[in-house]
């Protein structure tokens, strides 16, 4: 395993952890009750509401 660099400056936000950030998030949509997935969206992520920055609060 390679060891990560976690090292950052102070006053940078940390990146959201669910979008990585990106600010959105990819889901599959599915339909009927067979959940049959019929593709892919982007999406507004939801953790950072789209700004890509870890809240803090
Ligand atoms: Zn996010």
């Amino acid at each position: 395993m390679a060891k990560q660099q976690t090292t950052r400056p102070q006053d940078q936000p940390a990146p959201c952890p669910v979008c990585k950030g990106s600010g959105e998030v990819s889901r599959t949509v599915e339909v009927g009750r067979k959940r049959r997935t019929v593709g892919k969206q982007t999406g507004f992520c939801l953790n950072c509401l789209g700004s890509g920055e870890a809240p803090t609060d």
